[in-house]
């Protein structure tokens, strides 16, 4: 960051900061009274280390109650702080931060910070020290407003107090998974590895993976059939931020939103490093080949053992199958969308030999660049059903317009029978 940059970023945090003890006197004054009369004191201090590794004592109104963080508008004032910068570490912390990521201490912690905001919702799955090099990396006034604005929102649709993370979700009789996007590969890459099972008289496990998202559950809840594929997968992973908010409304938190387009790439550079192989199936003509090209390119040494399209007719089938199995794929993807793509992988369990097999929707138009994803400001504040609203309505309204506010219906039904229980 150049001095003029410097300038102006130090100017909008004072201004700022000013700016929101004046507008939020009255809160302070209530906040400062609280704390001096339920906790004796007015703030608790904590040593936090702050730019140049040089620490600082990070003011909160004391007691538990909440606006704590109120006070450390006079942190930003004093200069320890800035209103957007890395995640202010305590000693700790900062001792265990590599020299590679020293980075994050060339510029003030911040009252707001990248990682925390991708953990509202539910998207934080690369290392907070990346996030904190990205951000620190094009750092100036816009970046600092910008992830202000978005970390209000996520706040708004994700929640940001830490709930409960139970292991196991369950909507509607569908058993979710609640894990972490690093587990989730890990998982996939101890079963893939496991490849090539020749014949279908040698098998091991076979592991169906599904994900699911609002209008997945929503579907699941009147599809018999379906609901009982994903009761008997051996993981269903939970998808997009309507999980988020189901899990809150029922007082749970979701350790992750663990999306196939996310974990896709994840899964691809997993799968050149262990050397496991995919199989792509679905999609329009073309379209999976050139996923294909793409993954090669950004992953070196991955290997896609075959793809092919989703349009094809029940005389096929067996070919297709023979095509899959011959190829030795460690994970077979299957984007036909949802429920198609898990009941075909049910019809075919026995007769396919991947070790692992997944359903993935709409991931390969993503990844061929067929249909762009939203930009990651709109995932970050839980929105990218809106872009993909945006981009398809004809074929997307009922999905969102009708699905969201029915999932969360039924989720609310769902919590009610449970506190009655
Ligand atoms: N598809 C397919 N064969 C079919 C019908 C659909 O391969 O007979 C593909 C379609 O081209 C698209 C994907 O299935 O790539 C479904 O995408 P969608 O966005 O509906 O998936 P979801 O929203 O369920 O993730």
């Amino acid at each position: 960051m150049n001095r003029a940059t410097a300038s102006w970023l130090r100017g909008f945090d004072l201004a700022l900061a000013l700016a929101l003890i004046v507008l939020l006197a009255p809160l302070w004054l209530v906040r400062a009274v609280l704390a001096r009369v339920r906790a004796g004191r007015l703030f608790d201090r904590a040593e936090q280390v702050g730019r140049e590794r040089r620490s600082f004592v990070r003011l909160a109104f004391a007691g538990p109650l909440p606006g704590r963080d109120l006070a450390a508008l006079l942190n930003v004032l004093r200069g320890d702080m800035a209103i957007a910068g890395p995640r202010p570490l305590t000693v700790a912390e900062a001792a265990a931060v590599p020299a590679e990521a020293e980075i994050r201490f060339s510029v003030r912690p911040g009252l707001f910070s990248p990682y925390p905001l991708q953990q509202r919702t539910g998207i934080a799955h690369d290392p907070e020290s990346e996030l904190d090099r990205r951000f620190v990396e094009r750092l100036g006034v816009g970046a600092s407003l910008g992830l202000v604005v978005r970390s209000l929102i996520a706040g708004l649709v994700g929640g940001g107090k830490a709930l409960p993370v139970p292991p196991r979700l369950d909507f509607f009789g569908v058993p979710i998974v609640n894990t972490t996007m690093d587990e989730a590969v890990d998982w996939i890459a101890a079963r893939a590895a496991l490849a090539p099972n020749p014949s279908p008289m040698e098998q091991g496990e076979k592991a169906l993976l599904a994900f699911v998202n609002p209008d997945c559950l929503n579907i699941a809840y009147t599809h018999e059939r379906y609901r009982t594929v994903l009761q008997q997968a051996a993981r269903v992973l939970p998808d997009g931020i309507g999980v988020k908010i189901g899990c809150r409304m029922r007082g749970l938190g979701l350790a992750a939103n663990v999306n196939g387009t996310d974990l896709f790439p994840r899964l691809c550079e997993r799968a050149a490093r262990d050397g496991f192989s995919l199989f792509l199936l679905g999609a329009r003509p073309g379209i999976a080949e050139l996923v294909a090209a793409n993954m090669r390119a950004r992953c070196p040494g991955l290997m896609i053992v075959g793809a092919q399209h989703g349009y094809f007719g029940p005389d096929e089938e067996d070919t297709i199958v023979a095509r899959i199995n011959a190829s030795g794929a460690g994970v077979l993807l299957v984007a036909f969308g949802v429920p198609r793509q898990e009941l075909w992988l049910a019809d075919h369990h026995d007769a396919l030999t991947p070790p692992v097999r997944m359903g993935v929707g709409g991931l390969f138009d993503f990844y061929s660049g067929r249909i762009p994803r939203a930009p990651l400001w709109l995932r970050e504040i839980g929105l990218e059903w809106v872009w993909r609203l945006a981009q398809e309505p004809g074929r997307m309204w009922r999905r969102y317009i009708l699905g969201n506010p029915l999932f969360l219906y039924r989720v609310w039904r769902q919590a009610r029978q449970e506190a009655r229980r």
